[in-house]
């Protein structure tokens, strides 16, 4: 079987070498043709464009930033749908939102090529150890048709349901990260402004009831002065603005939410928008007018 991998950003790079590593045949194309090289030093083939990959593969699996980029890749002119035959599929992997998955599901089916959404979490390190959580949307048959694939890259894969449920579930776990480091941001200002170690503070409540992943991987980047993405900011932008378009379509009011979106929105102003997510701390910083550091 011949995969297609589009999209070799900070995502996509490491899954598609997980996939090289798990035997794969892969084709590679990204506007970045240094990333193209990188892959083909490590055995890929490299296409000339996203028809190219489309008109050579059983398989096409996209990571790309959003919605837009997304359906000019697989719908716009020399798209992946020009070139897909009947029976091939594409694996969205990029976290866009759900009425995009499912417009271009349609438009697939239509041609008689499968889809599925199926988003990530886990970020970068994740994305290199192979260990990401995928969440699934699409016809179960073509799930367990393709699940070996995505198995190669991920710890988890969960079937959540038909098109568009995979970037549902993906929404949800923005939320719960984007809340989770504005409550982690918030917790170690206080301990910084009350003459506590912010380290101490975060190696005695880990192990407890507030200890999460996302504690373990933001706290000390956060205390470490280390802001390198991981995840941008710009990118969360991205996911609060499809989880609060969606959320507002469907009657589920997110107060929290909207707050960190409008702490996001801040950090944006003050130039932060390229920086790891981490940086919610900062703008708590600006607020008390200290920085969270070990000590
Ligand atoms: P990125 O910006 O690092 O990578 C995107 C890649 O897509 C780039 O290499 C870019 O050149 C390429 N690209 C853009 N338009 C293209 C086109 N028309 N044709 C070919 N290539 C094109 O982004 P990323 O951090 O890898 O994120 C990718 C997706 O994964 C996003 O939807 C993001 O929300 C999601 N995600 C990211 C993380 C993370 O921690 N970075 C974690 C989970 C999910």
């Amino acid at each position: 079987m011949k995969i297609g991998f589009i999209g070799l950003g900070i995502m996509g790079k490491p899954m598609s070498k997980n996939l090289i590593k798990a035997g794969y045949k892969l084709v590679v194309y990204d506007l970045n043709k240094e990333a193209m090289e990188e892959l083909k030093a490590l055995g890929a083939e490299t296409a000339e464009s996203n028809l190219d990959i489309a008109k050579q593969c059983d398989v096409v699996i996209t990571m790309l930033p959003n919605s837009p980029q997304v359906e000019e890749v697989v719908l716009g002119k020399g798209g992946l749908i020009e070139g897909l035959r009947p029976g091939t599929a594409l694996i969205d992997m990029s976290s866009i939102a759900p009425l995009s998955s499912r417009k271009i599901y349609a438009a697939l089916k239509e041609k008689g090529v499968d889809m599925l959404d199926a988003p990530v979490s886990g970020g970068e390190p994740k994305a290199i150890d192979g260990t990401l959580a995928v969440m699934v949307g699409g016809d179960k048959e073509v799930f367990d048709k393709y699940y070996d694939i995505i198995k190669a890259m991920a710890a988890s894969v969960v079937y959540v349901g038909e098109s568009g449920a995979g970037n549902v579930a993906k929404l949800c776990n923005q939320v719960v990260v984007a809340i989770n480091i504005a409550a982690v941001s918030e917790a170690l200002i206080l301990a910084k402004k009350a003459g506590v170690s912010p380290d101490l503070v975060y190696q005695a409540i880990r192990g407890g009831l507030a200890g999460s992943t996302v504690m373990d991987a933001k706290a000390p980047m956060i205390m470490d002065r280390n802001f390198k993405p991981g995840f941008r900011i710009n990118l969360h932008i991205k996911d609060l603005n499809n989880v609060l378009e969606t959320s507002h379509s469907v009657g589920a009011p997110l107060p929290l939410t909207a707050q960190v979106m409008e702490i996001m929105q801040a950090l944006k102003v003050d130039g932060y928008e390229a920086e790891d997510h981490a940086s919610i701390a900062k703008f708590y910083e600006k607020l008390a007018n200290t920085q969270i550091t070990r000590q």
